[in-house]
């Protein structure tokens, strides 16, 4: 086809049937049935231990097939991709990580060798079962370009007794997204300042 004889209208025509076949080979595509994964779980750890070092992760590798490689919570966890599969990435220990349903939810999917190891290394965490909270306390000083932990200061809620006495202050109702089994950060920030306007409401606002 000889695109310089064709008329405005025609071009207009060519291109919109171009979009349209490209479209639905997209979604011929992303229909396509996804391979299930052959490589064992105990497969990944045994690659990967002897080539990545636990201090850079939220894990011990003696826990890598119970706890997840990103949060380190102990979770079902899933074979996730390094190079996703839809594009073109093999299923073979190298390629693989273990990651629980959420982490493998927010994982990186780019045809790149190191930046699934980038992204899980810059999200360790020292101490077991604290990540979400923290990723949380992020959230939260994101939004009010504060510390939560100096909200408390200010209302002198440090020793144990009144950490208990505003742990128990009710607050407004939260729920969780459609099929996800967790609350999310900006969920769980705005339980932690739910807590603070319920503090502010009985004992006034400094
Ligand atoms: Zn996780």
């Amino acid at each position: 086809m000889d695109i310089e004889n064709l008329s405005r209208d025609e071009l207009i025509e060519e291109i919109t049937k171009l979009k349209e076949e490209n479209l639905k080979l997209r979604m011929k595509k992303s229909n396509k049935k996804r391979n299930r994964i052959k490589t064992t779980k105990k497969q990944i750890v045994d690659y990967w231990e002897t080539r990545v070092d636990e201090c850079e992760l939220s894990i011990d590798w003696a826990e890598a097939e119970e706890r997840c490689w990103r949060c380190g919570y102990e979770k079902r966890l899933q074979r996730c991709h390094i190079i996703p599969d839809c594009l073109g990435g093999e299923d073979k220990p190298s390629n693989l990580v273990l990651l629980c349903e959420r982490c493998h939810i927010d994982a990186p999917n780019v045809e790149s060798e190191t930046f699934m190891w980038d992204w899980i290394k810059a999200n360790k965490t020292t101490f077991y079962d604290t990540f979400f909270e923290t990723k949380a306390l992020q959230e939260y000083e994101f939004i009010y370009g504060k510390k939560y932990i100096d909200e408390l200061k200010e209302r002198d809620i440090l020793s144990p007794e009144r950490i208990k006495e505003f742990m128990e202050l009710p607050v407004g109702e939260s729920c969780n997204h459609f099929a996800h089994p967790w609350k999310n950060d900006s969920t769980m920030a705005g339980i932690f300042r739910m807590k603070l306007e319920a503090y502010d409401k009985i004992y006034g606002k400094k």
